[in-house]
This record gives structure tokens, C-alpha cells and sequence, in this order.
């Protein structure tokens, strides 16, 4: 190896260790706010913290530096949602995207143009100059450190335990550490990730699709209950990957059904990298707070049941999350604290989840519908210019022709 790799490598590693020692003495013992989790809800939660003038004793943290790791996500973004839940910064958008494609099971394409658009974003971006903004404004940020348990109250304060055997108080704890840490088992909050569905991509190098382009392609052989997708990532590359139903996990290879798509339809691909990931794909109206105990983004089931994206929805629900802690640090009685709860709770729901509720019940019934309904539906789509087709032409043309289409999008009226 080369010296200069070999001392650059030892000289990150070093600088990783002392901080962990460093840092490790710069817990304090309580804070009015501990954030579990740097990922978009966490931090969204802590910008809105910060730009309310509140600076002090706010802890982040996260198990680790997560823009020092690839992110497991597909990156793309509806332009409303994004810019409506964040103050979105240009240099966090590798790309525009105008035109989503659908791939039938049969190979029938309809383009449809979204008239709001979207985005490619790079996520590690994002999350680091977030990050960097909370810690310059007074949040304490600590990397490397991995919350093991949260436990229940005693006097109004949680206690935080980490992994390397620390602890600390908190008035108010915001949970936006994703799917899978199901923390507040013990207590009446929701600790379980709904409907959570496998999903498996790559990072591809070699391949020639329009920019402004995202594609979808769907088939019970090539993704069941779920989807394949293919976004682009700047000249010549993509990330291409499969979400699959949960209840298609016992029965199917994700790693074959994605190697199987590929080697269809990009054959001259190459591979990057390869990630694994879960997508909570399900929503629940089971409280997502409890006073002193907020859940947000995944950790709450935030995702979109069906489009299963979940980065916008996480930072808008953050942000309301860190509204909510702010109001709850200072207020004493449970009544008081229990309002702010609801009243988080139902912006919640009246801003995605009522209808996230609707769409996974619309998810379900889709289940059923078999490829024959989508290839005749995308054939008869296919003659309608792109610039023309509409979400109102879709509905039109399908209604009455494909009743099990039609019937399972029965929750949305
Ligand atoms: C393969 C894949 C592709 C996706 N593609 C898209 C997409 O294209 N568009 C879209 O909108 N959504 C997409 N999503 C969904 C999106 O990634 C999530 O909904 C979003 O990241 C949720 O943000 P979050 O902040 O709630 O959680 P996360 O982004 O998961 O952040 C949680 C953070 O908590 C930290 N953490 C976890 N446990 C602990 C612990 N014990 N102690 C301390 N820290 C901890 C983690 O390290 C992490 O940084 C995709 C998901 C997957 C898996």
C-alpha cells in the first residue's frame, strides 16, 4: 500500500479515537433535549430548535458519523415536499427530475410529467452541513455513540444509556433513530416498525438514461408486493434497486431478483456497490408521543406506504417533533405536557398521516391486482402524450376498464 494512503488512513482513525475519548468526558448529566439519530428527522428536528433561538443543553446523537458511510437511500424527492419541510440549500441537489417512466410487467412504458418535479439529492451532503449548523449553533453533537436504552420516567426525567457505559438525563427525548431500535417498549408509545419491507440496491457505473428521468418498473416476477426503480446519479450512473412486499420476504431473493433485472435489463452495468435496507412501509395511528417522549420520521412510521418514500416526510415530521420538544421543556403538568403530545400528533396526521393511512390500505388491495391490469392499463395510457397525461386522465381512462385497479384505489376517495 502506499505510504500516503497507509499514513492517511492511520491519521482518520487516530483523529476517530481521540474524539471518542474526548468526547466521552464532554457528557453532561442532564439536558433539556437528547435527539437520538442524525438522520433527516433528527436534524430537522434541531434546525427548528436552533432557529426558535434555543441553544442550550441539546444534545445530538448518533451511532455514527453517518455522512462518513454510504447512505443506504435512493435519493429522490418530490420538489414540494422537500422544499416545504427543509430550507433547502442548492448545493444538496445532484439533479432535477421531470418525467417519471412505468414499466409494465409486459415492457408497455407510459412517461408521465409531474408538474411540480422533482429532485436527486445527496443526502451526505445534506445531513453534514445540517449537522454542522446545529453544532455552530450551540447543539452538542457526539458521533460514535450509540444509544442502547432509553428508560421509562422517574420525576420527569428519562435516563439515556450508551453503549460504552455512559448515561444521562433528559426532560424531553426525541427517538429519530430510524426503523429498527424499537426503543419505549415499556412504555405507551409506538415501538414497532409497520409493514417493514426488505429493499436492496446498487450503485451502477456504465449506464445511458436520461438525466431528468426516474423510472419504475413493476411485475409479481420481478418485485413482488413491491418495485424496481432506477434513478439516475449524475453522468453514466444510477442507483437501481428492489423493495419487495413483506409478505414475499420467505419466497423470494432479493439479491437474485435484483441480479436478474440487471443482467435484463442494463446488462453492461457496472456495479459500484451493493446496500441492504429496511423501508417501514406501514402506518399505525398509535400514539407517537407520550410526555417527555417524542417519535419521529421512520422511528414514528412516517414513510409513504406506497411510494415508499420517507426523507421528505421525515424532515417535516422532525421538524414538528422539535416544536413539540420545545413547548414540552418547562410546561410541568401531565395535562399540559399530554395537550402538546396531541397537538403534535394531529399536525402530524393532518399533514401526511391521515392520508399515509389511506394509502396503505390502498397498498394492500393492490396486492391483488394482477400484471394483466397494469399491462392493458399502461397500453391504453401509452397513446396519450406525456406532456398530457394527467393524474385525472390515469383515473379516467382506468376507471370502469380495470375494476381491481380501480377497486383497490377505493380508500382514496
Ligand atoms: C434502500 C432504501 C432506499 C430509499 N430511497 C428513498 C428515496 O429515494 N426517497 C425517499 O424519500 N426515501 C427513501 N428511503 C426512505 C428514507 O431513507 C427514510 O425514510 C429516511 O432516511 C428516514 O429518515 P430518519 O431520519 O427517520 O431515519 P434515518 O435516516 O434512518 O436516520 C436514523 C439515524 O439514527 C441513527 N441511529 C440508529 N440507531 C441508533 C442508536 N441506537 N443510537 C444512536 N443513533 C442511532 C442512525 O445511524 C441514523 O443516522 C429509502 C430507504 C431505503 C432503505
Amino acid at each position: 500500500m502506499d505510504t500516503d494512503i497507509l499514513f492517511y488512513i492511520l491519521h482518520a482513525h487516530l483523529i476517530k479515537f481521540l474524539k471518542a475519548v474526548f468526547f466521552v468526558h464532554e457528557l453532561r448529566e442532564f439536558y433539556d433535549i437528547v435527539i437520538i439519530g442524525a438522520g433527516p428527522a433528527g436534524l430537522n428536528a434541531g434546525m427548528h430548535i436552533i432557529n426558535a433561538g434555543f441553544d442550550k443543553n441539546v444534545l445530538l446523537v448518533d451511532k455514527i458519523t453517518p455522512w462518513d458511510h454510504p447512505i443506504a437511500c435512493a435519493e429522490g424527492v418530490g420538489k414540494l415536499g422537500f422544499e416545504g419541510s427543509v430550507k433547502v440549500r442548492k448545493s444538496w441537489i445532484r439533479q432535477e427530475i421531470k418525467y417519471a417512466r412505468f414499466h409494465a410487467p409486459d415492457g408497455s412504458v407510459i412517461s408521465y410529467k409531474d408538474k411540480n418535479g422533482g429532485y436527486i439529492i445527496n443526502r451526505a451532503l445534506m445531513q453534514k452541513e445540517m449537522a454542522s449548523q446545529l453544532e455552530s449553533s450551540g447543539i452538542q453533537c457526539l458521533f460514535n455513540f450509540k444509544v442502547l436504552q432509553i428508560q421509562p420516567p422517574d420525576k420527569g426525567l428519562r435516563t439515556v444509556v450508551f453503549e460504552n457505559g455512559r448515561k444521562c438525563k433528559a426532560r424531553v427525548i426525541i427517538d429519530a433513530s430510524g426503523p429498527l431500535c424499537c426503543f419505549g417498549k415499556e412504555e405507551k408509545i409506538n415501538s414497532k416498525p409497520g409493514d417493514l419491507e426488505p429493499s436492496y440496491f446498487a450503485w451502477v457505473e456504465n449506464i445511458d438514461i436520461e438525466q431528468d428521468h426516474i423510472h419504475i418498473y413493476a411485475g409479481k416476477e420481478l418485485a413482488p408486493g413491491g418495485y424496481a426503480w432506477v434513478f439516475p446519479r449524475g453522468e453514466n450512473a444510477a442507483n437501481i434497486g428492489i423493495v419487495l412486499g413483506r409478505h414475499s420476504v420467505t419466497h423470494a431473493n432479493l439479491r437474485v431478483l435484483l441480479d436478474n433485472f440487471l443482467s435484463r435489463h442494463f446488462p453492461s452495468v457496472k456495479i459500484i456497490q451493493r446496500f441492504a435496507g429496511s423501508i417501514p412501509c406501514g402506518f399505525k395511528k398509535v400514539p407517537i408521543a407520550i410526555p417527555g417522549f417524542i417519535k419521529t420520521g421512520d422511528a414514528a412510521n412516517t414513510v409513504n406506504p406506497i411510494s415508499r418514500a420517507g426523507i421528505s416526510e421525515a424532515l417535516l415530521c422532525g421538524g414538528l417533533a422539535g416544536d413539540a420538544a420545545l413547548k414540552m421543556v418547562g410546561k410541568e403538568t401531565n395535562k399540559q405536557l399530554l395537550t402538546i403530545c396531541n397537538e403534535y400528533q394531529n399536525e402530524w396526521f393532518k399533514r401526511r398521516g391521515n392520508r399515509h393511512f389511506k394509502l396503505a390500505r390502498v397498498k394492500n388491495s393492490l396486492l391483488v391486482v394482477p400484471d394483466e391490469d397494469y399491462n392493458n392499463g399502461t397500453r391504453l395510457l401509452s397513446s396519450i402524450p406525456r406532456e398530457e397525461l394527467t393524474m385525472s386522465k390515469i383515473f379516467r381512462a382506468s376507471l370502469g376498464r380495470f375494476p381491481r385497479l380501480v377497486w383497490a384505489l377505493r380508500h382514496l376517495m
